[in-house]
C-alpha cells in the first residue's frame, strides 16, 4: 500500500474507531444508575461504612463495608460505553468480543438489551463480523491478532480497554523493544493477560512467559540459577504460558516483569524481587540494570480494594462476604487475602445465601462452587464484613445485605440505627 493510501485508510479507520466513548454519558446515566446502583451504597458512605440493625429481641447485625469496594473506574467506563453504544446505534447488531467484565449480572443484562457475544450462533468468530456491525471491546482489551481482524472487518469499534491495562501494554512493548523477555504475573487464559502478552509479539524475536504465582516463579528462578530441568520446564510453561519458540536457555537472560492488573500485589512484588535477585546472582551486578526491569502494574483500583480489605479484616468480624463473579480475578484475590484470618465466603450474590444454615460459595484455589452448612450465627449479635470486587455492581451489595437481614430474622422495612 502506498503511504498516501495507507494514510487515507488510517483516517477512514479513525472515523469508525471510538476509544473515548460516544459523548452520550449524560443520556445513559439514569439507566445505568437504575440498573446497577443501590441506595444502600449511599447509606454506607454517609455512615462511615458501618450500618447496624436491631432485631425485635435486641440482638444486632452490624455490617462493616470495606472503605473501597465495587465498580472501579475502568469498569464504570466500560459499562457506560456499552450503554452509550446501545443508545447511539439502536438499529445495528452490536457484538461484544467476550464478557465485558467478569460479572454475570452485567453480561446477562447486556444480552437482554440485545447485545450479541462473539461465539453466539450468528457470530461464531471474527469472520462473521461485517461492516454493518458495531463491536465492543471489553475493559481487559483484546489480543493484537483479534484487533487486526476486527479492524479489517470494516465494523465500527467501540474500545473500552481500561487505561490501566494500556499502561501494562506500554511496559511490555518497551521490554520487547529493548530485547527483554516479558515475565507476566497473571493467569495465562485471562483475557487481559492474553492481550498483554500479544503486545510482546509485535516485536520480532521478543518473548513472554506467564507465571501464575510464587510457586511457578520459583521454577523460573531455579532455571535461571541452573537448577531447572529443561523438558519439565517446557512442559509446565507450554503455550499459552509462553510465547511460540520460547527457549528457557536463551530467553531467561534478560527479563522485564509486569503483572495482570488484578493480581495480589504483595505476591507480584515478591515475584519481581525473586527474579531480580536470581539474575543478579547468576550474572553479577555489572549489567543488572539492562538485564532486569520491573514495573508494578497492579492498577490503583485493585490496590485500593486490597488495602481497604486488609484494614477491614484487622477488625473483629464474625464472617466476611466477598461478592463478585467466580471468574473475577480481583474478587478471588480479595477472598484469598481473608483466608485464615476470618471465616470468609466468596459469593456471587444474594442467591448464594440459601438459608440460615446453607451458603453456596467458591473456596479459594478451587474452580467449583460448594455448599457449606452452618455458616450463619442466628443468635445474639453479629458483625459482618462486606466487600465486593471491581466488577460487582452496588446493587448486589444491597441485595446481599437485605438477604442476610432476612435470614437473621430482622423485620422489614430494614432501618439502620444501632
Ligand atoms: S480492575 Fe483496574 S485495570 Fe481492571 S478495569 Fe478496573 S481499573 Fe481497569
Amino acid at each position: 500500500m502506498s503511504s498516501a493510501s495507507s494514510a487515507s485508510s488510517d483516517a477512514a479507520f479513525s472515523e469508525r474507531y471510538f476509544r473515548k466513548g460516544l459523548g452520550l454519558r449524560q443520556e445513559v446515566r439514569g439507566q445505568v444508575a437504575s440498573e446497577y446502583r443501590s441506595d444502600w451504597a449511599q447509606a454506607f458512605r454517609d455512615s462511615g461504612h458501618t450500618l447496624g440493625f436491631q432485631r425485635a429481641d435486641g440482638a444486632s447485625t452490624t455490617f462493616q463495608l470495606a472503605r473501597e469496594w465495587g465498580f472501579c473506574y475502568g469498569v464504570e467506563r466500560s459499562v457506560d460505553y456499552a450503554y452509550e453504544t446501545l443508545h447511539r446505534f439502536p438499529d445495528r447488531r452490536i457484538v461484544l468480543t467476550g464478557e465485558i467484565i467478569h460479572n454475570p449480572r452485567v453480561n446477562n443484562r447486556l444480552r437482554d438489551l440485545g447485545i450479541r457475544f462473539l461465539g453466539d450462533e450468528d457470530v461464531p468468530d471474527e469472520s462473521a463480523i461485517t461492516a454493518e456491525d458495531v463491536v465492543l471491546l471489553p475493559a481487559f482489551g483484546v489480543a493484537t491478532a483479534q484487533f487486526d481482524a476486527l479492524k479489517q472487518s470494516g465494523a465500527i469499534l467501540v474500545d473500552t480497554t481500561c487505561g490501566s491495562v494500556l499502561n501494562v501494554w506500554k511496559n511490555v512493548e518497551r521490554y520487547a523493544r529493548d530485547g527483554l523477555t516479558s515475565l507476566v504475573h497473571g493467569k495465562a487464559n485471562h483475557e487481559e493477560t492474553r492481550a498483554t502478552v500479544s503486545r510482546a509479539g509485535l516485536y520480532p524475536d521478543a518473548h513472554s512467559l506467564v507465571v501464575l504465582d510464587m510457586d511457578e516463579a520459583r521454577l523460573v528462578v531455579d532455571y535461571i540459577l541452573g537448577r531447572g530441568d529443561r523438558a519439565a520446564f517446557l512442559e509446565r510453561f507450554a503455550p499459552p504460558k509462553s510465547s511460540p519458540g520460547f527457549d528457557p536457555d536463551l530467553h531467561l537472560e534478560r527479563i522485564g516483569v509486569a503483572n495482570q492488573t488484578t493480581m495480589l500485589s504483595s505476591e507480584s512484588l515478591a515475584i519481581a524481587r525473586a527474579v531480580g535477585e536470581a539474575l543478579q546472582q547468576r550474572y553479577g551486578d555489572a549489567d543488572q540494570p539492562s538485564r532486569f526491569r520491573s514495573f508494578d502494574t497492579i492498577c490503583s483500583a485493585t490496590q485500593d480494594r486490597q488495602d481497604a480489605l486488609a484494614e477491614l479484616i484487622r477488625q473483629p468480624l464474625d464472617v466476611l462476604l466477598v461478592i463478585g463473579g467466580y471468574n473475577s480475578s480481583n474478587t478471588g484475590h480479595l477472598a484469598e487475602m481473608a483466608d485464615g484470618v476470618v471465616p470468609a465466603y466468596h459469593i456471587t450474590g444474594p442467591e448464594c445465601l440459601v438459608d440460615a444454615a446453607r451458603i453456596l460459595h467458591k473456596p479459594i484455589h478451587q474452580k467449583d462452587e460448594v455448599q457449606t452448612v452452618g455458616w450463619l450465627k442466628t443468635d445474639g449479635d453479629l458483625r459482618v464484613g462486606l466487600t465486593a470486587g471491581a466488577s460487582t455492581p452496588d446493587v448486589m451489595v444491597g441485595a446481599v445485605l437485605e438477604r442476610l437481614l432476612e435470614l437473621r430474622g430482622h423485620a422489614e422495612p430494614y432501618q439502620p440505627g444501632v
